[in-house]
């Protein structure tokens, strides 16, 4: 579908989306079904069905089989690359149409969906590669009459359950690298959604992914998800969401069959910004790291802790570029930030507002829900005189809600940074390398990005210790996005 030409508006009717078994797609039929209404349009955008515990045991069983004939566990490394290497292709052909219902689920900018659309087919072709260059190891050091070898064979059925915030890119981040090894997939999207996890099926099975390789349920978290975490025949589960549901995933996988576990969960992650930085460059890159997919990101920056020297003139230059962000309608094309995505989400935000003035944080930017005529949007806002015992400092709101902390020493921004239960992102911002080398050393964060933030690409691991010096260059092709 190419709507790129055309002003694109929400369709007239829902679309009927099946879920994807080995290797076909399957219509509701009997099946209850959940019908998403787009959070910026307030329509029907998609419908999908519902499905039940049975309709795991299939795709699982599909995705056994698939793994146990060995129709794609056994295939070269190069011959999984050519497949994915069409996967590429095939997404990158269908790049407007995911765009399309991506933004209609979702209610993120169209321009934002095309952005990481595109990043997924650069991992598709990555994943090409390391399929073609995965290898074991070999140890001839342990004495004349033995010599030992490490295969890496792949572990089986993997089950991937994804939110509602990238439910593109978080799967893509997964599914290529799942394949390259040689596993099978049983996807599980938010159910809010699904779409775009459908389509790539159909685009997998056309750039010949052998049936049953990749399958996806849609459904509820706490029926098909909680199902996936509990059921013996998945070997391993990539879930990235909640605290909550991560807490769960585990319990689950405790008590079943042990399955290994990969999770992504949350995030309250500091910026940290000393005088000596390139305010101007800070400054973008505070306001990208929190207006980002309206601050729905687990790496958003959602606590500026800044040199007292500066706090005042920062946290202004900070205040008037986020006021200039366009909020709106997100199949327009300049906008910039769309709709909270769930009517959960919006409510959560919204009360943390209130929270935030209850105890006596500041509000010196937004702090309102956006009258647009029809969906759910949200004013980015900013705290100032926030005190690190505030919920609004402690816990993860996920929204553009920023918290403004100021430091004297860097010992104390070090501390500030560190006084949270959560440790997955954080940037700095100076230009003095010793004082971003101490902070990159002692913040514990998994990500680490020096003056830029939410850069990357699918060379970088996610989630193990990997630091990116941004020197502004990626920070700013990042921000030119988001801030004209
Ligand atoms: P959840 O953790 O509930 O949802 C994430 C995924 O898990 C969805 O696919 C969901 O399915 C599924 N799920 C829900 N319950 C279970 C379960 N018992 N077993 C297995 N899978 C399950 O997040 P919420 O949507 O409730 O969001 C709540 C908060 O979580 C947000 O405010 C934010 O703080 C955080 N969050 C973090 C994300 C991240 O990227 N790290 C992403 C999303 C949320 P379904 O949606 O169909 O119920």
């Amino acid at each position: 579908m190419d709507t790129s030409a055309t002003r694109l508006s929400p369709p007239e009717q829902p679309r009927d989306f099946g879920f994807f078994v080995d290797g076909q797609i399957i219509p509701a039929g009997e099946r209850e079904v959940f019908e998403r209404h787009s959070p910026a349009h307030d329509v029907p955008v998609t419908r999908l069905p519902k499905c039940t515990t049975n309709d795991l045991d299939s795709a699982v069983k599909a995705a056994r089989t698939a793994f146990s004939d060995r129709r794609w566990s056994g295939l070269s490394g190069a011959d999984r690359a050519a497949v994915l290497l069409k996967a590429a292709e095939g997404i990158r052909a269908r790049l407007e149409e995911i765009a399309y219902w991506e933004v209609l689920e979702s209610g993120k900018p169209i321009s934002q969906v095309r952005g990481e659309v595109g990043g997924c087919v650069g991992m598709f072709e990555y994943a090409a590669g390391l399929a073609r260059s995965l290898h074991g190891d070999s140890f001839n050091n342990l004495g004349d009459g033995m010599f030992g070898i490490m295969t890496r064979e792949p572990i089986g059925v993997v089950g991937i359950i994804t939110p509602w915030n990238f439910p593109f890119l978080i799967l893509c981040e997964r599914v290529p690298y799942v394949l390259a090894s040689g596993n099978s997939i049983v996807a599980k999207p938010s159910e809010f959604t699904s779409a775009s996890t459908v389509i790539l099926g159909e685009i997998l099975t056309e750039a010949g992914l052998p049936d049953g390789v990749y399958n996806v349920v849609t459904g509820t978290g706490p029926t098909v998800g909680q199902a996936m975490a509990e059921h013996m025949d998945v070997d391993m589960l990539s879930f990235t969401g909640s605290t909550r549901t991560g807490r769960a995933i585990v319990a689950a996988a405790g008590a079943s069959n042990f399955k290994k576990l990969g999770l992504e969960l949350g995030g309250k992650n500091p910026q940290i910004v000393f005088a000596d930085a390139d305010l101007e460059d800070a400054a973008d890159g505070v306001a990208f790291g929190i207006g980002f997919n309206g601050g729905q990101c687990c790496v958003s920056g959602a606590r500026l802790i800044v040199e007292a020297a500066i706090a005042d003139e920062f946290a202004q230059m900070v205040t008037e570029k986020m006021s200039r962000i366009s909020v709106g309608d997100p199949l327009d094309e300049s906008t910039q930030i769309g709709a909270i995505t769930t009517d959960a989400q919006n409510t959560t935000i919204m009360g943390y507002i209130a929270k935030g003035q209850e105890e006596g944080a500041e509000l010196v930017l937004g702090g309102d829900a956006l009258d647009m005529g029809r969906g759910q949007f949200i004013a980015p806002t900013i705290f100032k005189n926030v005190d690190a015992s505030m919920a609004i400092a402690r816990e993860e709101i996920f929204g553009p809600v920023l918290a403004v902390m100021p430091f004297e020493t860097l010992d104390e921004a070090i501390e500030i940074a560190n006084d949270t239960e959560y440790g997955l992102a954080a940037s700095v911002w100076t230009k003095n390398i010793d004082k971003a080398l101490t902070v990159t050393r002692r913040v514990q964060a998994g990500r680490f990005w020096v003056n830029t933030t939410l850069a990357g690409g699918p060379e970088l691991p996610i989630g193990a210790s990997s630091n990116l010096a941004g020197a502004g260059k990626l920070g700013q092709w990042a921000l030119k996005n988001i801030l004209k």
